[in-house]
C-alpha cells in the first residue's frame, strides 16, 4: 500500500470510531431509557479512549512523516495529510490527565449548570466555570497556534479564525444590526406571532415537515428524522445521516424551521463527494459553514415569500381550524417578527447575531484575562444593556441560558454568526448565478439550489479551509455587508419601512 493510502486508511478507522460514538450518542438522545445512562458513558469513554491512543500513536507521527516526504500530492490527499497533522499535532500536546480532567470538569459543571439556571444562581456555577476556564487555558497554552489563547479555542471550531478577524468583522456588524433592529422599532405597522401559537397538530407538524425536508432534497433512504430534547444532526457514515425534531403544541416555528435547519446540515452531510466518503474530510470545511448550510435553508429560504408562495397553500389544508382565510402575506410577517428577547435560541434572524457578539466579547476578555469570573453576570446584563437594550431579570435568563461554557465549549459561540455570512454571501451568489431560482421556488422546485449548493459547498466536505472555500465560491473573502444587505431587503418591506 502506498504511504498515502496508509494514512489515509489509519485516519479512514479514526473517522469510523467517530461514527460508532455518533451511534452511541444518537441512540442515547433519541431511544436510550433513562435508567442506561451509565453503561452508555462508559461505552462512549471506552471509545473515546480507544480514538485518542489511536490518534497519538508512534503509528500515527511515522506515517504523517512518511506522506509528508511524497512530492505532487493531489488536492485531497494533501488535504488528507492538512487534517492528519492538525488532528495529531493537537492531540499529542495535551497529556492524558488534562482530556480527563476537562471531561469531569464538564460532567459535574453540567450538572451544577442545570442546577443554577433552575435557581437562577451563578454563584452555584461559578466554581465550576472558574475551574472550567482555568483548564481552558491550560489546553490553549499548551497548543499554542496563533497570536492569543483564543486564537487557539476559535481554530478547534472555525479552523484558521483568529480573534483579531472575527472581532474585525463583528465591530462591522453589529452597529449596523443595531441600525436595522432600531429602523424596525419606528414601525407603525409591526407584524405579531399570534398566529403562529396556536393549537398545532403534534402529527400534523411532523407530517409537514417531513414533506417539507423530502422536497428539500433529505434522502430518506440514507436518512431518517426523529424526536429529541434538543434538535440535532450527525452522522453514522456519510450514506447514513440523522436529524431529530422538538415539535412544541402551541408554537408552529418550533418544529418547522428546526426540522428545515437541521435538513441544512443533513444536506451538507449527504453530499460529500464520494472519494473522501470515511476520511479525515468527511465533514463541514468548519462549524461556521455547517452552519451556513442550516441557516440557508431555515432562513434565507424557508423565511423567504418565495417558499411559502408555494407551501402556504399546503400549510393551509394541513391546519384548516388556524390557517383558512389567513392571509398569506400576513403569515409570512409572522414569521419574521423581530423583537429583542434575552434568549438567544428564541432570536430573530437580526438580533440573534448581537445576542452571539455579546458572547464572543465575553469570552474574548476571560482568555485576555481582563475580567475577574465573579463579575461576569454583572459584565453580562451592561452587554445586554448596550447591545439590544434589555437588561435580563435574572441570571436564569442572562448568563446562564447556555450549555456551552458548562463543557468547555468557549470559542464554539462566533461560528453561529460566522454561518449567517457565510450564508447570506453563498446564497447571494447562488441566485446570481441561477437568475430562476427565486421562481423556482414559487413553483416547489427546490432542486437547483442543491445542486448549486453541492457543486460549490458540499461535495468538498474539509477538503478546503473555510476562508479559501469562500473565496473559492464568490471570489472574495468574507463580507459581513451580503447579510446586512439581505435584511434590509428583506425586513424594511415587512415592516412597512
Ligand atoms: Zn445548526
Amino acid at each position: 500500500m502506498s504511504k498515502i493510502k496508509e494514512l489515509r486508511e489509519h485516519f479512514s478507522s479514526l473517522t469510523r470510531l467517530k461514527y460508532i460514538s455518533n451511534l452511541l450518542n444518537w441512540d442515547l438522545q433519541v431511544y436510550m431509557p433513562d435508567g442506561s445512562n451509565e453503561g452508555r458513558s462508559e461505552l462512549i469513554s471506552l471509545v473515546g479512549e480507544i480514538t485518542h491512543k489511536r490518534l497519538i500513536s508512534k503509528k500515527t507521527e511515522d506515517l504523517i512523516s512518511n506522506a509528508e516526504k511524497i512530492d505532487n500530492l493531489d488536492l485531497i490527499d494533501s488535504a488528507i495529510l492538512r487534517e492528519a497533522k492538525r488532528q495529531y499535532e493537537k492531540a499529542v500536546k495535551i497529556p492524558t490527565e488534562l482530556v480527563v480532567e476537562i471531561a469531569k470538569t464538564a460532567t459535574l459543571g453540567h450538572k451544577a449548570w442545570e442546577k443554577a439556571r433552575e435557581k437562577s444562581e451563578f454563584s452555584i456555577f461559578l466554581p465550576y466555570l472558574e475551574k472550567m476556564i482555568e483548564l481552558q487555558k491550560e489546553y490553549a497554552d499548551l497548543i499554542d497556534i496563533g497570536e492569543c489563547r483564543y486564537d487557539t479555542l476559535l481554530d478547534d471550531f472555525e479552523p484558521g479564525a483568529t480573534s483579531k478577524w472575527v472581532s474585525s468583522t463583528f465591530n462591522e456588524l453589529a452597529p449596523k444590526l443595531q441600525k436595522i433592529v432600531k429602523k424596525l422599532d419606528s414601525s407603525n405597522d409591526k407584524p405579531t406571532q399570534a398566529v403562529l401559537k396556536k393549537y398545532y397538530d403534534p402529527e400534523k407538524q411532523w407530517e409537514f415537515s417531513n414533506e417539507i425536508i423530502e422536497k428539500l432534497g433529505f434522502d430518506f433512504d440514507i436518512g431518517r428524522q426523529d424526536k429529541s430534547v434538543h434538535p440535532f444532526t450527525t452522522s453514522i457514515a456519510s450514506e447514513d445521516v440523522r436529524i431529530t425534531t422538538r415539535i412544541m403544541e402551541n408554537f408552529l416555528p418550533g418544529c418547522l424551521f428546526g426540522t428545515i435547519h437541521e435538513c441544512g446540515h443533513a444536506l451538507y452531510q449527504m453530499g460529500l463527494m464520494e472519494e473522501i466518503h470515511s476520511t479525515n474530510l468527511a465533514d463541514g470545511c468548519s462549524l461556521g459553514f455547517h452552519e451556513s448550510q442550516s441557516r440557508l435553508y431555515e432562513n434565507f429560504l424557508g423565511r423567504s415569500k418565495d417558499f411559502w408562495n408555494y407551501w402556504y397553500p399546503k400549510l393551509q389544508n394541513f391546519f384548516p381550524e388556524n390557517l383558512k382565510g389567513y392571509p398569506m402575506d400576513e403569515f409570512y410577517r409572522s414569521i419574521n417578527t423581530v423583537e429583542r428577547s434575552l434568549i438567544r435560541v428564541e432570536a430573530d434572524e437580526i438580533t440573534y447575531s448581537l445576542h452571539i457578539i455579546l458572547r464572543f466579547e465575553i469570552e474574548r476578555m476571560i482568555f485576555e484575562d481582563k475580567i475577574n469570573i465573579k463579575e461576569l453576570p454583572q459584565l453580562w446584563n451592561e452587554k445586554m444593556e448596550t447591545l439590544l437594550s434589555i437588561e435580563p431579570p435574572n441570571d436564569a435568563e442572562g448568563i446562564l441560558q447556555d450549555v456551552h461554557w458548562s463543557g468547555g465549549a468557549f470559542g464554539y459561540f462566533p461560528t453561529y454568526t460566522l454561518g449567517n455570512l457565510y450564508g447570506a454571501q453563498i446564497y447571494n451568489d447562488a441566485i446570481n448565478s441561477n437568475p430562476n431560482l427565486l421562481d423556482e421556488f414559487s413553483q416547489g422546485n427546490f432542486s437547483n439550489l442543491l445542486s448549486y449548493l453541492r457543486k460549490n459547498v458540499h461535495q468538498y466536505g474539509a477538503i478546503y479551509q473555510p476562508r479559501d472555500l469562500i473565496k473559492k465560491i464568490t471570489g472574495k473573502g468574507l463580507d459581513p455587508e451580503y447579510f446586512t444587505t439581505y435584511l434590509k431587503n428583506k425586513f424594511y418591506p415587512i415592516y412597512k419601512i
